[in-house]
């Protein structure tokens, strides 16, 4: 063993000191001091999860189904290749973009390990066809999307999205600043359920984006990772089709990890739109030699349980009913905190797991330590995390912090 004073230690090759020091992710060391709350009324409002009236987050009753089946009936787990399951991507393009784009020979699809991997592998791609492009990306977005980019090698710029204190699309600064795009830089767009605002752009708004990606020569790169959490499968995915069918070139990077309930699992897909048929098998063979590099093959389990379900009319059919009964819980509790509570009306207008609070960091902060409400560092909060019985505790302590 070699320890501090082995003579070895002390010669070794020092590079991982010259490793920069990267602070904790503030979200996940949140699950820790939750769990350590022993307070009787505290709420988890931090991590991105579905939960139930119990606030538990269950396997749903479609992929326990799947999950049987596929005990039962897999014979081998011999290795799959690098576009993972072939027939998964195939049903599930058609629920994402519809069957017209999905049958189209200028579109082509991959299996990934979740929406995290679709992301990575179309950063990797937009590198290898673009390398001076820049990917903008609309403030505030899911923390992980700069890291992804920057990691590809892309560089990124961000452009005014919402204003938290009107609690509004600030959709005039949005086109302001993106008239500093260059033709061939990347426009990523949240499809539905904005992670973190909850707002969602008007279908005008959507065709003006259309508009102005056509005009200028922008790629769009759809993050679409709440699918029928919103307003429903096909209404959440609408936008995401009107901009395949009005540009030449899109890509789309899917999760199943939510409307599946998945997330352990990591589920997801990547689709590319090229905007000729001809170069399609050009962005395959790229695909898969990325993906070969990054990580080898995808995880074969959820998506075959993902396989399994869209496959039997009767579990697809059962997955939707339980996505629906997913929706209405969140949608309902949207509802209720905007009755009662006018100053957060915008909850009840907005789509998704997520809503930002307009507070400091130190209020979030007193809301944990004064009243046990757990929120992220930004303001967000998961709509998820609430219950009848909880929304009066968490607006009397919203008022007491934030009034
Ligand atoms: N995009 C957005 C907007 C997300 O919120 C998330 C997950 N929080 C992802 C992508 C990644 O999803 P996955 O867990 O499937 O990697």
């Amino acid at each position: 063993m070699i320890d501090a004073y082995s003579p070895v230690a002390a010669r070794a090759w020092d590079g991982f000191d010259q490793l920069d020091a990267v602070p904790a992710d503030a979200l996940l060391g949140l699950i820790g001091l939750y769990r350590s709350d022993d307070r009787p009324d505290k709420i988890d409002l931090g991590v991105g999860v579905f939960r139930n009236d119990d606030g538990a987050t269950p396997v749903m009753r479609a992929v326990k189904s799947a999950e049987a089946h596929l005990l039962q009936d897999q014979s081998t787990k011999s290795y799959l290749g690098a576009d993972g399951d072939s027939r998964f991507a195939e049903l599930l393009a058609e629920v994402a973009l519809g069957s017209d784009i999905a049958r189209s020979p200028r579109l082509c699809g991959v299996q990934t390990p979740g929406g995290t991997g679709a992301l990575r592998l179309g950063a990797e791609l937009l590198q290898r066809a673009a390398p001076d492009a820049t990917v903008w990306i609309g403030e505030p977005t899911w923390p992980n999307h700069g890291p992804i980019f920057l990691s590809a090698g892309l560089k990124v710029a961000g452009h005014r999205f919402y204003d938290v204190a009107a609690a509004t699309i600030d959709f005039a600064a949005m086109m302001e600043d993106l008239e500093a795009a260059m033709p061939g830089d990347i426009l990523l767009l949240h499809g539905c359920c904005h992670n973190p605002t909850g707002a969602t752009l008007a279908p005008g708004q959507w065709a003006t984006i259309a508009g102005f990606c056509e005009e200028k020569g922008i790629i769009p790169l759809i993050d679409l990772a709440y699918q029928g959490l919103g307003d429903g499968l096909d209404e959440d995915a609408a936008a995401t089709r009107a901009m395949f069918a009005a540009l030449p070139a899109a890509l789309l990077a899917y999760s199943c990890d939510k409307n599946f309930g998945l997330y352990r699992d990591r589920v997801g897909a990547l689709w590319v739109q090229s905007p000729r048929a001809g170069t399609a098998p050009l962005v395959r063979g790229n695909m898969f030699a990325l993906a070969r590099s990054l990580w080898s093959m995808p995880p074969d389990h959820g998506a075959a349980l993902v396989r399994i379900i869209l496959d039997s009319r009767d579990l697809r059919a059962d997955w939707e009913a339980e996505l629906s009964a997913m929706r209405l819980r969140i949608n309902g509790l949207r509802e209720t905190v905007a009755a009662r509570q006018p100053s957060l009306a915008f909850i009840g207008r907005q789509r998704g797991m997520f809503a930002m609070l307009p507070m400091a960091p130190g209020e979030v902060a007193e809301m944990r330590a004064r009243h046990g409400i757990y929120m992220a560092p930004n303001g967000r909060i998961n709509i998820a995390g609430l219950t009848r019985e909880n929304i009066p505790h968490f607006l009397a302590s919203l008022g007491q912090v934030a009034p």
